[in-house]
């Protein structure tokens, strides 16, 4: 599942290809991916509009349009954008066609249809639901150590679970939560108010670090399958516990553990993160 940096990749390419450029037609295949919107009304409010701007909320993508309209994707599970030329054949689940001027089309293609599409008003993306409650973006000035001392220290919740939590940090996942907590020692299980502010700075600064890291790990976008996918969250090469059960841990040599939290796997290590 994408997490931040996957988002922020796939936001960088679709900026480059589709910024500037004209919606002449547009179409919603499967409903159920914009629910919020009919299919007719989908169409009607992208039909016409420039993409003025391409950003990320989280792990949404906002593609900001020329007609104070906005189009919302949240990739979830396994939607993800191919850009082809105006004649290439959809793939088997394409759920949504964006048809452009200069001959491309982007298509919206989810295999387990867990996506989500809405287009809403750019004024009002304050009060869309799934933006709404979102913490500051990690890379903001808010998102400092004192934001997440005063955030943590209201919550009973495991502090794997509450960096989970999007109205609590944004753009983390299951994998890179795991890392940050590896790196800055921490045991996932440890409520998140019995954090000293010492541990919440080393945290907030791990959390920095392999985020940018997963940004920075980025492929050559292959322009042939026009998978905006394609070479990204090649998490596998940073990972030092996520899916290493067993292995030895980088740090001190114990075997990387794993356990179910919040009925998703958690990978520690039970000596550099006993406590
Ligand atoms: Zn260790």
């Amino acid at each position: 599942m994408p997490e931040l940096p996957e988002v922020e990749i796939v936001t960088k390419r679709l900026r480059e290809l589709i910024a500037g450029k004209t919606i002449i037609k547009a179409q919603l295949i499967r409903a159920g991916l914009a629910p919020e919107n009919s299919p007719r009304q989908f169409a009607a409010s992208l039909r016409g509009a420039r993409v003025d701007e391409v950003a990320r909320r989280g792990k949404h993508i906002l593609a900001h349009l020329s007609n104070r309209r906005t189009l919302i994707t949240h990739l979830r599970m396994t939607g993800r954008f191919i850009y082809l030329d105006q004649d290439a054949e959809h793939t088997p689940h394409t759920h949504a066609v964006l048809w452009l001027d200069g001959g491309k089309k982007l298509l919206f293609d989810d295999q387990r249809h867990f996506g989500l599409m809405m287009v809403a008003r750019t004024d009002e993306l304050d009060r869309v639901k799934h933006l709404a409650k979102l913490a500051p973006e990690p890379f903001s000035r808010e998102f400092s150590p004192e934001y997440l001392h005063d955030t943590f220290k209201r919550s009973s919740q495991q502090i794997k679970l509450a960096l989970l939590d999007q109205t609590k940090v944004v753009g983390l996942g299951n994998i890179y939560a795991a890392e940050a907590l590896h790196r800055a020692k921490i045991n996932p299980r440890l409520p998140a108010k019995k954090l000293s502010k010492p541990r919440i700075v080393s945290l907030h600064g791990e959390i920095l670090a392999v985020l940018s890291e997963a940004i920075a790990n980025d492929n050559e976008f292959d322009a042939e399958t026009g998978d905006l996918d394609s070479g990204y969250g090649r998490y596998d090469q940073l990972a030092r516990v996520y899916e290493r059960e067993g292995q030895p841990c980088l740090a001190c040599g114990s075997q990387i553990r794993r356990f179910t939290q919040g009925a998703r796997s958690t990978y520690f290590c039970p000596h550099c993160q006993r406590r």
